[in-house]
């Protein structure tokens, strides 16, 4: 509009070439969440819902584990899916993150990466943090193309990611979430989950994965655990 006032047509020329992007980053988002335009803008969700879980869920506690013990785990699997997530971005761990994989890589491990179209804050987040940390392309998976793979696979190493993997998305028809299709790490053979906390994440609600048999909780700071990893791994 402000183009048009001042009637110059560089601002004009500008101005809609980063509305269409925004319009084609939105429609992604929305195809991601499986929502309509209208739902996002005005139904709303972030933050809104049920706070923490206190570090149970029923009778179940969750199993905290260390660095050492996901060092462990990961170079005596045969492969390994790593799922990153807004925390990973938060924690600029894309660097620490694929040093991790490159040392399984030489132990002879499988490593990959399952991208969910609204991991992080706006479509293809994840996709330019690897990038920009020289993970291979060929190792980068969008989640149609890897989600089958996760029950042959022994280890989904979950990074600072909780909504795009919460079941409740499938299965609890009160969720906000609920129609998003998500990455199935509970299929995997054991689920590691780097986060700071029990807590939820931008929908707000707990996920139920935490508190699985199969599931190991490492809590901390997505970059210094896998600094951590990596330290153990080297020993
Ligand atoms: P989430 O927001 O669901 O979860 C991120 C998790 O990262 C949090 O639970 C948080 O847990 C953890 N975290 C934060 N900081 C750190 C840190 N320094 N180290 C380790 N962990 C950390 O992110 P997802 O990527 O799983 O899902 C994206 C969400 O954003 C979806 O709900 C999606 O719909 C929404 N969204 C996505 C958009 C897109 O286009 N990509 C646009 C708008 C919304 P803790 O606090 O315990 O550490």
């Amino acid at each position: 509009m402000i183009a048009f006032t001042l009637q110059n047509n560089l601002l004009i020329i500008v101005g809609a070439l980063v509305g269409s992007s925004g319009a084609i980053l939105s429609y992604i988002m929305c195809k991601g969440m499986n929502r309509s335009f209208f739902n996002v803008i005005l139904g709303g969700f972030g933050g809104e819902a049920a706070g923490p879980a206190a570090g149970g869920h029923g009778d179940k506690q969750a199993k905290i584990g260390s660095a050492e013990d996901a060092a462990f785990i990961l170079k005596n699997a045969g492969s390994v899916i790593i799922v990153p997530g807004y925390g990973m971005a938060v924690a600029q761990a894309q660097h620490a993150l694929r040093e991790m994989a490159a040392i399984l890589q030489e132990e002879g491990v499988k490593v990959r990466y399952a991208i969910h179209p609204v991991a992080g804050r706006m479509p293809g987040h994840m996709n330019v943090l690897l990038a920009e940390a020289n993970v291979p392309y060929e190792d980068v998976l969008e989640m149609d193309e890897i989600n089958r793979d996760f029950s042959q696979t022994d280890v989904a190493f979950v990074i600072g990611a909780n909504d795009i993997t919460n079941p409740a998305a499938k299965k609890d028809k009160a969720s906000p979430i609920y129609g998003m299709p998500i990455l199935d790490v509970e299929s995997a053979g054991t689920v590691l989950f780097v986060k700071r906390s029990l807590g939820s994440g931008y929908a707000g609600i707990e996920n139920e994965l935490f508190f699985h048999d199969n599931t190991m909780m490492l809590l901390g700071d997505a970059k210094k655990m896998c600094e951590g990893i990596i330290k153990a791994l080297e020993q």
